[in-house]
């Protein structure tokens, strides 16, 4: 088994996630004591979230870089983001390891294809609906076209994560919008729904929507897992 790198604190409460959804498929795959090798590096997310409302993505580069070239002198075999919206930061990233780099959208991509869906929705914060890099990726590498919510929905999908997933907070309410949001984009022809946040699914589940949804933890943390154990 290879040694999987995480870069966590964005937010802690789905770094949470990734560590018990690693060490669970490694003991499904592998059984008895078998557990996940892996390597954390974790963040404070407020100095994060505070440069991304700030746009100050060069600053967050250089602090992805740091994170991730500290996963590879510590041993790790492959570096996992385990935020989508830092992904902004994976160009920068995968210059400058020479370790692989699992790639959210990519992972999540797969997924898609596999169902042969053709058109989905991304649901994540303002920076992962409204720059290019994630609905880009999936149209570029999958031919899946990627559609968000309106203007007035984004902002309220946005504040719900840094209000309260981020902090732990999951209200019905939220989940309520959130439904809410994911019918008119099916109305608009979704075929499926990214849940492109890593906190979003302590909120929504596959039970409160009736198209295929798409994890990005989970689908990011099991292909992780499938890696190390390949190699
Ligand atoms: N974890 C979230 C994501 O997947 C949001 C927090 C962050 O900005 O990193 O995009």
């Amino acid at each position: 088994m290879k040694t999987i790198g995480l870069i966590g604190g964005m937010s802690w409460e789905s770094s949470a996630v990734y560590y018990d959804l690693i060490n669970k498929k490694v003991r499904e795959k592998l059984g008895g004591f078998h557990s996940c090798k892996n390597i954390m590096v974790t963040v404070d997310f407020a100095e994060i979230e505070k440069l991304q409302h700030l746009d100050d993505w060069e600053t967050l580069d250089k602090m992805m870089v740091t994170s991730a070239k500290q996963l590879e002198a510590a041993g790790a075999d492959i570096v996992v983001l385990c935020t989508n919206t830092m992904h902004l930061c994976s160009p920068a990233i995968i210059e400058n390891i020479s370790i692989p780099f699992l790639h959210i959208a990519e992972a999540t991509g797969l997924e898609i294809v596999k169902k042969g869906l053709k058109k989905v929705a991304l649901l994540g914060t303002k920076f992962t609906m409204e720059k290019d890099f994630y609905k880009k990726y999936i149209l570029d590498n999958f031919g899946v076209e990627v559609i968000i919510p309106a203007d007035d929905n984004r902002e309220q999908i946005h504040t719900i994560i840094y209000n309260e997933l981020v902090q732990g907070k999951i209200k019905n309410e939220s989940r309520k919008i959130y439904k809410q949001i994911i019918g008119k984009l099916e109305q608009q022809g979704a075929e499926g729904i990214i849940l492109g946040c890593t906190e979003i699914p302590l909120l929504i589940s596959g039970k409160d929507v009736n198209i295929p949804i798409f994890d990005t933890t989970t689908i990011h943390a099991e292909k992780a897992v499938e890696w190390a154990l390949k190699q």
